[in-house]
């Protein structure tokens, strides 16, 4: 690129897309591309902007309408929250995938301390959603988004249900005012708790944990945030009074671990660059095994007076630096895209890839999610794509790699009939996928089936995959209540089954016809209710019949039930097939009441809790009503004989003596948890 105004015609080009993808990363927390294809995108940027642009501006051309300002720190602010200015700015920091960059870093440096070599920190680079949190003499006040950098969205109601964050640092000497800088992040198994529960409900992926962590960093109702468990981790000072209060980076970790929160695993203080990228291998081996996504290491000046003599620039501080892992991706050759239809009728494109080993797995199917993001992409059959399979999740078509591509493919027509029935597929306005609207599906009918039959809905043994599509394609059920009008005879006529194993099959399903209701009403596959809320609507209406003739307004004063939800509960009871169905299974013997004699059993019998604090799902009254009606004994005060604490917010004293005398301390979550067992 010799000449200026083309270099600014592309710098400009650059800074839009940029910007584009920090609307799309930092505020509605879905973004389209890979952190690697962004981080080159900012680095072509930068490497022009030095030459032709280093000091921000083009001066001929700023006056210009169109003269796009150089983007920097991505900004996730929404109107919704509040504002709240950082005491110290919260900067991002530079990051590269080269070693030679690391060098380099750490070149510089010795060059403003006139030293051969510097003491560093090396601490794991997290990726999840940055936070402040502002304590004064102890006590947590506020909690703050990174923002602009300057200042971030006040998200505190958000954030005081996660288990783990210090609310009071209750211990001694402190300073008065103390920024603590960390990390909001969800854990894998927590990430795939939720994407399998949406998955049961026949709703779309969670594509990463972070895009998840961010979005309910900032749901704006906070009662819905609070279903998602998110954790903390904290690591970095902010703004602090006095301002001398720490010398090292090192003392302050060790402080954070002496008030007792949570820190990162790893840590290593080093002499030298050389021992920093020994430390930096090192992490790399064992990051996977941590409970929060990291891609990197953050390197830091360990001394605090050195990070301030080295000071920043506007855009990051230039005493640390991010050396990010290259993520696990591979390319492969896209042979086939394939339409799956889900027991709700969603089309779902899938990519049959060239078996690649990703990540110690081999991946030969990549979901491409719908219609609009093949478009978006322009991915096409033959295409060779970039594979990842970001934190050990569901592996992803990141980008095509158009420079290989064969002049003859042609873009991917996406088709208008269902693959298996034929029905004209039908997309409802604001969604995103397209459904096969025909109920006698038979794709639907199998994936309803096998869901209906799942261990977390009727726990059907021996009617697995094989067996569901051969009942299906030989006409022998059509509905679900069908099933319970199966005989031996006619299980004989599948393949591979003798007398006994169809007597073990009938057997199975007859048997099922005892299941709780919880279970019968998940089974259903209506959509949006999973496990957890098929459990809330049995326990609150005792019966299918009671179920089916509920009001919406009755649905969402259901903690756990919102309008989608109820929307969707009051639809499905209103659908001739779905009533026709439902007579039937009664008519057949299944048990559609909640048995109370059960329910009233007594397995908490024996155990004694004592609640303190303030419950967030419960009142106390309440939550002692049910863990008698579960047999187990509510007491007012901490004593040996005491099974269990439960702990709010708030709690004190009674929390002391618990911990002192070794009782079993429960989060709210956990006695959910245990009643709900
Ligand atoms: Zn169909």
């Amino acid at each position: 690129m010799g000449n200026e105004k083309e270099a600014f015609v592309h710098i400009q080009n650059l800074r839009k897309r940029i910007l584009e993808h920090d609307e799309k990363y930092y505020k509605l927390a879905n973004p389209i591309i890979s952190d690697q294809a962004y981080d080159q995108l900012k680095k072509e940027l930068e490497e022009l902007e030095l030459t032709f642009d280093p000091l921000g501006l083009f001066p001929s051309k700023q006056e210009s309408k169109d003269y796009i300002k150089s983007p920097d720190v991505g900004d996730d602010r929404l109107e919704s929250f509040s504002s709240h200015r950082h005491l110290n700015p919260m900067l991002s920091l530079d990051n590269t995938y080269d070693r030679n960059d690391f060098f380099d870093f750490d070149k510089r440096l010795r060059k403003i301390f006139e030293s051969s070599s510097l003491p560093y920190v090396v601490e794991p680079k997290i990726d999840g959603v940055a936070i402040s949190l502002t304590f004064k003499n102890g006590i947590m006040t506020r909690a703050v988004t990174r923002g602009n950098g300057i200042e971030g969205d006040d998200v505190t109601k958000n954030l005081l249900h996660i288990r783990n964050i210090p609310t009071d640092l209750s211990s001694f000497p402190l300073p008065e005012i103390l920024e603590i800088r960390g990390e909001i992040y969800m854990s894998h198994e927590e990430f795939e708790r939720i994407n399998k529960e949406r998955e049961k409900a026949g709703l779309p992926l969670f594509a990463n944990p972070r895009n998840l962590a961010a979005g309910t960093v900032k749901l704006l109702d906070p009662k819905e945030a609070r279903k998602r468990k998110l954790e903390v981790v904290l690591y970095g000072l902010g703004g602090c009074e006095p301002s001398n209060y720490f010398s090292l980076q090192s003392q302050f970790h060790e402080s954070l671990k002496n008030w007792g929160v949570p820190v990162v695993e790893f840590f290593q203080s080093v002499s030298s660059a050389e021992e920093a990228w020994q430390s930096i291998t090192m992490l790399d081996n064992v990051r996977h095994e941590y409970a929060y996504p990291t891609d990197g290491a953050v390197i830091k000046l360990n001394s605090i007076e050195m990070q301030k003599k080295a000071g920043s620039t506007s855009k990051a501080p230039r005493w640390a630096i991010a050396y990010k892992f290259e993520s696990e991706r591979q390319s492969t050759l896209l042979e086939d895209i394939i339409m799956q239809v889900g027991r709700t009728g969603t089309i779902t494109p899938v990519a049959c890839l060239r078996p690649v080993q990703l990540a110690g797995t081999t991946v030969s199917r990549a979901s491409l999610h719908n219609a609009d993001e093949i478009q978006r992409k322009d991915i096409r059959i033959g295409d060779r794509v970039i594979v990842e399979k970001a934190g050990e999740i569901i592996p992803q078509v990141i980008e095509v790699e158009k420079q290989y591509r064969n002049q003859e493919t042609t873009s991917f027509i996406f088709p208008k009939f269902c693959p298996t029935c034929q029905s004209s597929l039908v997309r409802s306005e604001g969604e995103a996928a397209w459904r096969c609207p025909s109920s006698a599906c038979p794709d639907q009918t199998k994936a309803r089936l096998q869901y209906f039959a799942s261990r977390n809905c009727m726990d059907i043994d021996h009617l697995g995959e094989a067996v569901v599509e051969q009942l299906v394609e030989r006409n022998l059920v059509c509905r679900i209540s069908d099933l319970y009008k199966l005989t031996t005879e006619k299980i004989l006529q599948l393949d591979g089954f003798a007398h006994k194993s169809a007597q073990n099959l009938i057997h199975s399903i007859v048997q099922s016809k005892d299941r709780e209701l919880w279970r019968l009403l998940c089974g259903l596959g209506i959509k949006h209710v999973g496990t957890a809320a098929a459990k809330d609507l049995s326990n609150k209406f005792l019966s299918l019949q009671a179920l089916t003739e509920s009001s919406r307004q009755e649905l969402i004063e259901i903690d756990g039930v919102g309008d989608t939800m109820a929307e969707s509960i009051f639809n499905f009871f209103r659908e001739e097939e779905n009533v026709l169905m439902i007579n039937e299974l009664i008519r057949l013997g299944l048990k559609t009441n909640y048995d109370l004699s059960t329910a009233k059993s007594s397995y908490l019998s024996g155990k004694t809790f004592v609640l303190t604090g303030s419950l967030v799902s419960h009142t106390r009254e309440k939550a002692s009503e049910i863990i008698e009606s579960l047999g187990g004994k509510v007491s007012a005060s901490v004593s040996s004989k005491t099974s269990y604490l439960v702990a709010g917010p708030g709690a004190g004293s009674k929390l002391q003596k618990a911990k002192s005398i070794g009782v079993e301390i429960l989060s709210e979550e956990e006695l959910l948890k245990l009643i709900n067992n």
